[in-house]
C-alpha cells in the first residue's frame, strides 16, 4: 500500500507488516505483526498475525477481553481453563474473557495463527475462572 487510502481502508499482505518478538515474558520463539489496530483507525477490533516456530510457547495468562482466533498453518496445543485441545490449520477458537490460556506448538514447523482482540477491555471484572 504505497499512498493512504482516500476511506481510510488499509489493503496489505501480511509479510508487509513489521514482525516483531513477543517479550520473554509473553513466551518463546513467537513473533506477532499487528495488522489492524487503533493506528489504523479500526474503532473497535485489532487483528494480529502470530508465528509460533517449533518448540515455541505463549506462557499462561488471562486478560478481561476475548480472543477469536483462525489457524492458518501448522499444529499446535491450546490450553482454554483446564482443557487442553489439539488445533490444526483450518480450526477457530474462542477463547472467553477471563480465562488462563495457553499456547504450545507441537508441530514440526511454525506454526501460524490470527488473533483478534477488541481495543479495550470487554468486560468489567478480572476474575480468573480456572475451573471450566
Ligand atoms: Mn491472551
Amino acid at each position: 500500500m504505497d499512498k493512504p487510502d482516500p476511506c481510510g481502508a488499509k489493503v496489505m499482505h501480511y509479510t508487509e507488516v513489521d514482525e516483531e518478538k513477543v517479550s520473554e515474558k509473553m513466551g518463546t520463539r513467537t513473533t506477532i505483526r499487528w495488522l489492524i489496530s487503533e493506528k489504523d483507525g479500526a474503532p473497535t477490533y485489532a487483528m494480529r498475525y502470530f508465528r509460533i516456530g517449533p518448540n515455541g510457547h505463549i506462557n499462561a495468562h488471562n486478560h478481561p477481553w476475548e480472543h477469536e482466533i483462525f489457524v492458518v498453518k501448522g499444529e499446535g496445543v491450546v490450553r482454554i481453563g483446564e482443557k487442553h485441545y489439539t488445533v490444526g490449520e483450518g480450526y477457530f477458537i474462542y477463547v472467553p474473557p477471563n480465562i488462563v490460556h495457553e499456547y504450545w506448538n507441537t508441530g514440526l514447523g511454525p506454526w501460524e495463527i490470527i488473533c483478534t482482540i477488541p481495543n479495550k477491555p470487554s468486560v468489567q471484572e478480572d476474575k480468573p475462572i480456572e475451573k471450566c
